[in-house]
């Protein structure tokens, strides 16, 4: 046992370890977002005449700066109405209601978290036992009791799956006195196309695209958290410029950049090093990495992961892009080893499109000859490695046995 206390407090790298955490820290300056901050105000302003906004959709990959963008248009259109109020005789009645959709994936359980989100404490529903329909009428009710502008954000609403009635319904509210504006936010580029063609006219009124960042814009926005949470003394422009460059390379996800810096941070506190290495960042990218994807493999259904697990195996033998047809035979076997019952090859499609949604695998769509013919290919998204890595962890087989 050791004597005194296991911690060890001293801080020569961090001077606040808070400024890089993804969710908690908002900057009050955003790198490179000039065009989608002119978009955005464009589409808010007629709030600050108590006016209806145009529905706005915002897409882009993970980590582009979507819900920061937004949380800074919110902040300043909140402040900017609070002053209009205080100078005018007319008030703006605007109320924000900001959902998180990561965890509700079908349109019903977005529609009761937002009336839950409207009512108030003694007055919330459960999630079961409600038809549909009272659920719209109620919330549209909310809405209509409330009256003046509301604002509904609903953030990652790519998980709502094939049903989008919600998006419809909120779309063209059946309400009176109140203005609806409704925000979409989407990490997948394909989730605006399929929605149905009377959802994508409403909500889509207004696009605006968050593109991956470059490394040069990466340096800045890590450069604007190192000042203020690493110590001066701590770090070169050599690791933060390495730091970009790898996520630039990889997605070009701000997310991920500040993740390696963070965990190189850490890294260099546990060696005791007065200064941030590039030995650092670059042992920092392979944890970062190995933990996304444990992180998003957890989150996939067991015939999911065994897809997933047929998409390494096909990636080691150098087969891929793959179609389904090679895939299934692959899948087929991995399911054996799990003592399952391998699912359709419909059933199989589907959970590679999961896949492709949260990054782990990239579908291509080939279209072959005037006739329309047209097949998918899949191959992973992520590095080979850390996926048979996290199935070692996980559950101690070795995929690099199964033979295809
Ligand atoms: P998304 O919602 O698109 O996945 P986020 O808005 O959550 O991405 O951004 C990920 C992280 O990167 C957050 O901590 C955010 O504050 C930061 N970030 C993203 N874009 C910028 C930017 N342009 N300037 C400063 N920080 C940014
Ligand atoms: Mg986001």
């Amino acid at each position: 046992m050791p004597s005194g206390s296991p911690f060890n407090t001293t801080q020569n790298i961090f001077t606040d370890r808070d400024v890089f955490d993804i969710e908690g820290f908002q900057p009050t300056e955003l790198i490179e977002r000039d065009d989608q901050i002119n978009e955005y105000a464009a589409a808010l302003e007629p709030v600050l005449n108590g006016w209806k906004p145009n529905n706005i959709f915002i897409y882009g990959k993970t980590g582009t700066g979507k819900t920061a963008t937004t949380q800074y248009m919110l902040d300043w259109l909140q402040k900017d109405v609070t002053e209009h109020n205080e100078n005018h005789e007319q008030r703006i009645d605007l109320s924000v209601v900001y959902l998180n959709c990561e965890a509700l994936t079908s349109s019903y359980q977005i529609a009761v978290e937002l009336l839950n989100e409207l009512r108030d404490e003694n007055r919330q529903v459960s999630t079961r036992g409600h038809a549909p329909n009272d659920i719209y009428n109620w919330l549209f009710e909310e809405l209509d009791s409330r009256g003046g502008v509301v604002l509904i954000v609903l953030d990652e609403v790519d998980n709502v799956g094939e049903d989008d009635t919600v998006l419809y319904k909120l779309a063209r509210p059946e309400i009176e006195n109140a203005n609806l504006g409704l925000i979409g936010i989407s990490n997948d580029f394909s989730f605006r196309d399929d929605l149905s063609a009377k959802v994508k006219d409403s909500l889509c009124e207004k696009e605006i695209l968050f593109p991956a960042y470059e490394s040069a814009e990466l340096r800045e926005i890590l450069s604007q958290r190192a000042e203020k949470g690493l110590h001066e003394t701590a770090y070169t422009n050599g690791p933060i410029a390495l730091s970009a460059a790898y996520a630039a390379q990889d997605k070009g996800s701000a997310r991920q950049a500040i993740d390696i810096l963070r965990e190189a941070g850490d890294i260099a506190r546990r060696e005791d090093a007065d200064e941030l290495t590039e030995d650092h960042v670059e042992a920092a990218k392979g944890i970062v990495e190995r933990g996304r994807v444990s992180e998003m493999i957890g989150s996939l259904s067991p015939h999911g992961t065994y897809a997933l697990h047929a998409l390494a195996i096909a990636e080691q033998h150098d087969e891929t892009p793959i179609r389904t047809r090679g895939l299934y035979e692959i899948y087929s076997v991995v399911c054996s080893q799990h003592a399952a019952d391998p699912l359709s090859d419909r059933a199989l499609r589907d959970h590679l499109s999961e896949i492709d949604l949260i990054g782990l695998a990239a579908v291509n769509k080939k279209n072959i000859g005037r006739a329309g013919g047209k097949y998918k290919q899949y191959e992973l998204d992520v590095k080979t490695e850390c996926v048979i890595e996290a199935f070692q962890r996980t559950d101690g087989v070795d995929v690099s046995e199964v033979d295809p």
